[in-house]
Parts: C-alpha cells; structure tokens; sequence
C-alpha cells in the first residue's frame, strides 16, 4: 500500500486529477480532491484500516504475532469490537 503525501495530493489537485484514480475532474472546493463519492469512500476506507503489524486499537507492534493478527490482547479486539471497528473481516 503506498500513501502518497500531501504535496501530491496539492498537485493532483491543482492539476484537477482524482487524489485517488487520477482521473481528471473539475475539483469545486479544496475538499473536493475525488473524481467520485466511490473513490473518497475507498480512501477512507483505507485511512482507517491500521497498518500491517500494528494494533488496530493502540497501535502496538504487533511484532512476533500470527500474520493475520489484528489486536495486540483481547482486551484491545474487544475495544476495537465494541467500537464498531473491525467486526467484519474483508
Ligand atoms: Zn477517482
Ligand atoms: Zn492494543
């Protein structure tokens, strides 16, 4: 996954690409940086997904752990759980 820093993003704005499929488009304000609601929902998306190898709640390594794992305890899953984040695998 490759983030790409905000001066990128400027630049894609003032060139009137879609911050996320760089398809042109006509921004109407300077939040306005998607081609489309599809393409500012995937990026969201993918902003609140954490970090491979951190805790999806405190942001502890999650280093030594099973690839898949997602919470440093359970404390942290429960938390992530019960703030309704995480609850659904992709
Ligand atoms: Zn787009
Ligand atoms: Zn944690």
């Amino acid at each position: 996954m490759s983030r790409v820093d905000q001066a990128e993003l400027d630049r894609r704005w003032n060139e009137g690409l879609c911050a996320r499929c760089l398809t042109p488009f006509e921004p109407r304000t300077v939040e306005h940086v998607y081609c489309s609601r599809l393409c500012r929902q995937r990026d969201e998306r993918e902003a609140e997904r954490p970090e491979a190898g951190h805790c999806g709640a405190c942001g502890a390594s999650l280093e030594g752990r099973r690839a898949d794992a997602r919470w440093c305890s359970d404390a942290c899953r429960m938390r992530a759980q019960r703030a309704g984040k995480g609850s659904s695998t992709p």
